[in-house]
């Protein structure tokens, strides 16, 4: 008899821990609120344009090889990947505008413009990036960190210094770069995705080198791409998925989960793999005597940003975009502080822009423009729809400012999305959008646990536990929670 093992949440890591499971022998129910999988990267279409939702950057393409691979596939097998050039460009407030190239000759050579001398300086910074990225992906991110004891290992210790896990990101910077548009290139990767560069340890510019030298890629047909392909692995390894199905609630038996109950149906589990935000299940699904965490250790952990977004159909092709602007054309500092220190709604915010139809003409119509811009605010916020409204406008301007021409007489479709949105599709913690930051005290074991110490079946993945936010990592942890599913339903199993 195979064990069943229930997986809750069709995200990336939902998707990864139900086809991981199911390769090693388990009997697998993926449940999921939504009718569509992908969580966070799910994709709407309206006349036309095609919309992803949430992720667009497309970075470390070696960790869905390597997903893949486990499953006798590669990328390719699903979907056509471009590698963007250049990756992205960044807007400035005098006017001026950098396109980081591809290429890491041209980057060089870009960074000598800026600033001579600093050629030298970024080959620096990516060689120890390299080493980050290659020791963190070889001895870090694949462990449950259950406890600090997995690191204790000595050739982990002795790499912590060359991680740089105790200075920050920000200080590593100013220590090789001195102008202010090279420094705001490379701080942006980890403001967008955890947190204030000076409470970032410099162990993140691993992030540096996946942006820099792995590149910035493109699937074609968006970013949902990687959900199908995803979903088609995992179904055919067997995971059956019940779509439409609102978790409620569960039975138990001493301190085992025996039956996961849905708003239509109740299903028998051996094992439960929570891929839903853990906060929902830890505090709003959970009796008292199962949560893992108080509510006031919810309330203290430092929340990655969430968003204020809009999806934008244009009836005609814009000029001056790529497929990723970011405008910098605001004080960075200021904005980080209304994020981080004091949570409020910015009065002169970064915004980035995506516009994937001058990569991909199936997003958009014939002669149309998909745009898709994002605000990073701090989470908790209220929003209403007049606050959707003035940022709308204020991005607006400042977009057709930049690039010189009328936008807004163009739009055809307008969609915004923001904390309350994100709470009622996900049950989204204080309406956040990607988990938690990553802050040195947010790192490895001191995250919310994978491992629940309340239910002797329950596991968790996502980006709110280990190894922290973003499409890679995500995927990454539903890896890791349905290995230590195995190693605790069949221990004699040998896992891969
Ligand atoms: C706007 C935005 C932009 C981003 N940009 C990038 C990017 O460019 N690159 C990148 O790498 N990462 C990016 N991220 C982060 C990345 O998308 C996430 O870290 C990742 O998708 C999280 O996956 P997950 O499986 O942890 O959670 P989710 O995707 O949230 O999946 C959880 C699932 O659980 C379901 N669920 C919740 N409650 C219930 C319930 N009671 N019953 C049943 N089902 C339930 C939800 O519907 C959802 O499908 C972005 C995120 C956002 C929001």
């Amino acid at each position: 008899m195979k064990k069943k093992v229930t997986v809750l949440g069709a995200g990336f890591s939902g998707l990864s821990a139900a086809a991981s499971l199911a390769r090693d022998g388990m009997e697998v129910h993926v449940l999921e609120r939504h009718h569509q999988a992908g969580g966070r990267a799910r994709q709407f279409d309206h006349e036309g344009f095609v919309f992803d939702m949430g992720p667009s950057w497309y970075w470390m393409p070696d960790v869905f090889e390597a997903y893949f691979a486990r499953f006798g596939h590669q990328a390719s097998d699903y979907y056509d990947l471009k590698r963007l050039d250049p990756s992205y460009q960044v807007f400035f407030a005098d006017g001026d505008v950098i396109q980081v190239p591809a290429s890491g000759e041209e980057q060089i050579e870009l960074f000598e413009r800026y600033e001579p001398g600093s050629g030298r300086a970024l080959r620096k910074f990516l060689s120890d990036s390299q080493y980050k990225y290659e020791t963190g992906m070889r001895d870090f991110v694949y462990k449950p960190s259950h406890s600090i004891m997995e690191f204790a290992d000595l050739r982990i210790l002795g790499a912590m210094f060359r991680l740089q896990m105790f200075s920050s990101l920000s200080r590593e910077v100013r220590q090789l770069f001195t102008h202010p548009k090279l420094i705001q290139i490379l701080e942006f990767p980890v403001l967008f995705l955890g947190a204030k560069p000076e409470k970032t340890p410099a162990l993140y510019s691993m992030m540096n080198y996946a942006d820099l030298v792995l590149g910035t890629w493109y699937p074609m047909g968006g970013m949902h791409k990687i959900v199908e392909a995803m979903t088609a692995v995992a179904e055919e390894q067997g995971v059956q998925f019940h779509l439409g199905q609102e978790v409620t609630g569960f039975e138990f038996s001493g301190r085992n989960m025996t039956r996961v109950q849905t708003t239509g149906e109740t299903y028998a589990t051996d094992a439960v793999v929570n891929a839903m935000d853990y906060h929902h299940l830890d505090q709003q699904l959970l009796p008292g005597q199962f949560r893992e965490y108080t509510a006031a250790y919810w309330d203290k952990r430092v929340m990655a940003p969430s968003s204020l977004l809009y999806y934008i159909g244009v009836d005609k092709k814009l000029t001056g975009l790529t497929h990723h602007n970011l405008f910098f054309d605001a004080d960075f500092g200021a904005h980080a502080a209304e994020i981080y220190d004091h949570p409020s709604w910015p009065r002169e915010p970064l915004f980035y822009v995506c516009c994937p139809s001058v990569t991909d003409p199936s997003v958009a119509p014939e002669g149309q423009e998909n745009l898709f811009i994002l605000i990073p605010v701090a989470p908790g916020l209220e929003d209403t729809p007049e606050l959707h409204d003035q940022y709308y406008d204020l991005v607006m301007e400042r977009l057709e400012q930049r690039t010189g021409q009328d936008v807004r007489s163009h739009v055809i479709y307008k969609r915004s999305y923001a904390h309350r949105d994100f709470q009622k599709d996900y049950h989204a913690f204080k309406g956040n959008a990607y988990g938690l930051a990553n802050t040195l005290f947010q790192t490895a074991f001191l995250k919310p646990r994978m491992k629940s110490r309340k239910v002797d079946n329950l596991w968790h993945a996502g980006q709110l536990t280990v190894p922290g936010p973003g499409v890679p990592p995500s995927l990454i942890s539903g890896q890791v929670a349905a290995r230590e599913v195995i190693r605790t339903l069949t221990p004699e199993f040998r896992h891969t």
